[in-house]
């Protein structure tokens, strides 16, 4: 008899972890496929800062064992400036928080295997009906969901995504003691997130403070290989030597020490998503890409679409009958488009157009933020054009046609 089940989840991470946690609270057979061992799990996926916000812990039901720090601001800071918005947070132990989605989904009744690495899938008349994992071994499924993020094996041979190097963002970051949270000069960090524009320390990219807790951090940076890291970067720089030149230059560290063994790092694509789902098929999270385009909140989103792939294998399956084409699965497209990333295009434009922009503007851009009320600047988080605009400048027509000369070359 073949070994199979309801659905099949490809991945542990918060998008196939999620997924299968909701498919067993319905009592669906469902088995997630993990490439790590279960006695180290999870080591080189626990890559991520794991910067969240309320509405994730209370709509997952996440407890606060899996949370380091709460915080209370976010800062955005430019070379000159900063500026300090009043918003509660949380700051993930990544580790911890895999392993409760992990264990708490295997109590609502998934099957995990662990040294489990799924390759490539099985097709019969042209439609995914299973996959081979660890060369040889083989699992069937009426559903398969890739959930491995930025590798995707699946959903490249299904044509579902076309990850692209070329919008591949890179992050290195390590946890830190001894770190001057209230450096005169400088935003005060306690009990904050600090993300920090400046192709300085992250040429085209970001750089972040996230506080953990007494005098410790967690200290990183990420960036994608577009016109500014042209520009701006060294050329002989690695992502690890920008984050270490932060380290050795930025009197917040002058005192501080890594804390051994607290080294996270890797990728995600900042891109438009692929087709999503197609017969008996379904991308989510990472693999899609589905992470904020802007900030990088990548957690929060990829359980969104985990929801969402389940909600939609439960529409396929309830029937007497069940069917799950690409029609009958394509209430994920809807749902992904309309409540997992809505807006996803203009962030991307967003983003695109942020990261070209040189340090002078950061700081004149954190100048600007500083004079909106609450209520404008949720408008333009949430990607409302008319009140970005009242963020642009006369000078910034360079700008934007720099970003038109980017879009008809990619
Ligand atoms: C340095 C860094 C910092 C970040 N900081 C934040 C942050 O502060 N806040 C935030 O919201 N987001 C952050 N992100 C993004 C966030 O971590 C990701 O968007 C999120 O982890 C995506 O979840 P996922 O489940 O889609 O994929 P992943 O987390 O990549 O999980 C994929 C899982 O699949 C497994 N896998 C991979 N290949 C295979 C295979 N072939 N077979 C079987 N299993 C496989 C992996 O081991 C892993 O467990 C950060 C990312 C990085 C790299």
């Amino acid at each position: 008899m073949n070994d199979s089940f309801d659905v099949i989840v490809a991945g542990a991470g918060p998008a196939g972890a999620q997924c299968a946690r909701d498919l067993a609270t319905r009592q669906y057979d469902v088995v997630v496929l993990e490439t790590e061992s279960e006695d180290v799990f999870p080591r080189q996926s626990n890559k991520s800062t794991g910067g969240t916000f309320p509405p994730m812990l209370a709509t997952f039901g996440i407890p606060d064992e899996a949370v380091m720090h709460f915080t209370d601001t976010v800062v955005v800071e430019s070379p000159n400036e900063h500026f300090t918005l009043k918003q509660a947070g949380a700051v993930l132990d990544f580790g911890a928080f895999k392993t409760y989605l992990v264990e708490d989904g295997q109590q609502k009744g998934a099957t995990y295997r662990f040294d489990a690495r799924v390759s490539k899938p099985i097709m019969e008349s042209s439609e995914i009906v299973g996959v081979q994992y660890n060369g040889s071994k083989k699992v069937y499924g009426d559903i398969i969901v890739d959930a491995t993020g930025p590798s995707a094996p699946l959903a490249k041979a299904l044509g579902v995504s076309d990850l692209k190097r070329t919008q591949q963002a890179i992050g290195i970051e390590y946890e830190l003691e001894g770190v001057d949270l209230d450096t005169a000069g400088y935003a005060n960090l306690t009990n904050a997130m600090m993300l920090r524009l400046g192709h300085d320390y992250a040429p085209g990219g970001y750089s972040w403070i996230f506080h953990t807790g007494g005098d410790t951090a967690k200290v990183g940076l990420c960036y994608i290989q577009n016109e500014s890291y042209q520009r701006y970067a060294e050329t002989r720089r690695t992502v690890d030597g920008y984050l270490q030149q932060w380290l050795d230059t930025d009197p917040r560290f002058s005192t501080a020490d890594r804390i051994e063994g607290r080294q996270h790092r890797g990728s995600a694509h900042i891109q438009a998503p692929g087709s999503l789902s197609t017969d008996n098929f379904m991308a989510i999270g990472d693999t899609v890409p589905t992470i904020d385009p802007l900030w990088g909140e990548g957690i929060q989103k990829g359980m969104r679409s985990g929801r969402a792939a389940a909600i939609a294998a439960d529409q396929c399956l309830i029937p007497s009958e069940p069917t799950t084409t690409a029609e009958d699965l394509s209430l994920y497209n809807e749902l992904w488009h309309t409540e997992v990333a809505p807006g996803h295009d203009s962030r991307l434009w967003m983003a695109e157009l942020l990261y070209l922009a040189s340090n002078d503007r950061y700081d004149s851009l954190i100048r600007d933020l500083n004079h909106f009320d609450a209520a404008t600047l949720r408008k333009m988080n949430n990607g409302n054009k008319l009140a970005i605009a009242k963020l642009l400048r006369f000078d910034d027509l360079s700008l934007l046609v720099q970003f038109v000369k980017h879009q008809f070359s990619t």
